[in-house]
């Protein structure tokens, strides 16, 4: 069994295709996916294609990269959307600190009120961290309890240690399958495999067999080979602990 800890599904770039893409993906192995909202605007487009497939999980959140177009009255809506729809997790949401242009105080708003409600509802948070890895484990510290996993991974090896010390998993997705990519490459072979997922992050982060393609579900097997032969294990190993790990994350 695979699971795609994270792909935007739900985005335009698969509306004329994504039975098909769905359907390759379950000829790959893919058993789950895990689908974020990223704005409010988008929380019932992710609503209706996760109704329609059952392996589809939908998560609702406003994500950092779209905080110009974030209301404070979307955190309201939110949290009326999580009381009534019953998501597996909050998300997606975090600190992007990569593009300048991006307004940091309210990210760092937004983000700890979606961590406030993640904490209320007992939910796991899905976060997107950019040239914030330090903020976001200054924010997890000051909330105790807190579960999540951060996708894509691109901090520290010790970042990653202080991460797991906390209890939040680390998702790896194509980057991984560059051979430039030595920072995330090394973490992923040295990181106990409790506390790793994988995930496409679709249609965006192609691996390198898919180079500047759409990037889709089925692309996973590229991400799962990379992984085992930096860490020499098993690709079956690496399928079925990550796929615990996101059920245990998730709850499903
Ligand atoms: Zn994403």
């Amino acid at each position: 069994m695979i699971i795609d800890s994270h792909c935007h599904i739900d985005f335009e770039s698969f509306d004329h295709d994504r039975d098909q893409v769905l359907q390759r993906a379950h000829n790959t192995g893919i058993e789950h996916i895990i689908v974020p909202g990223i704005s409010a605007d988008t929380w019932q487009r992710v609503k209706n294609i996760c109704t329609q497939h059952s392996k589809l999980h939908a998560c609702y959140g406003l994500h950092p990269y779209y905080i110009d177009q974030h209301k404070l009255n979307d955190l309201i809506t939110l949290n009326n959307w999580i009381k009534n729809e019953s998501p597996v997790g909050i998300g997606e949401c975090g600190l992007d600190f990569y593009l300048k242009n991006l307004d940091r105080k309210k990210q760092m708003d937004f983000f700890d009120a979606q961590l406030e409600m993640a904490l209320e509802y007992n939910l796991p948070v899905v976060i997107h961290c950019r040239k914030a890895t330090e903020q976001v484990i200054q924010l997890l510290k000051s909330k105790p309890g807190l579960r999540g996993m951060i996708h894509s991974y691109s901090g520290s090896y010790e970042q990653a240690l202080q991460l797991i010390d906390l209890g939040i998993y680390l998702s790896f997705g194509g980057a991984i399958t560059y051979e430039r990519a030595t920072r995330p490459r090394d973490i992923v072979s040295r990181i106990p495999l409790d506390y790793l997922l994988i995930e496409t992050d679709a249609p965006d982060q192609a691996d390198s067999q898919h180079h500047k393609q759409r990037n889709e579900p089925s692309y996973i097997k590229t991400i799962i080979d990379s992984i085992a032969n930096l860490r020499d294990e098993n690709p079956d190993i690496i399928c079925t602990q990550t796929s615990n790990n996101c059920r245990q994350l998730f709850s499903f």
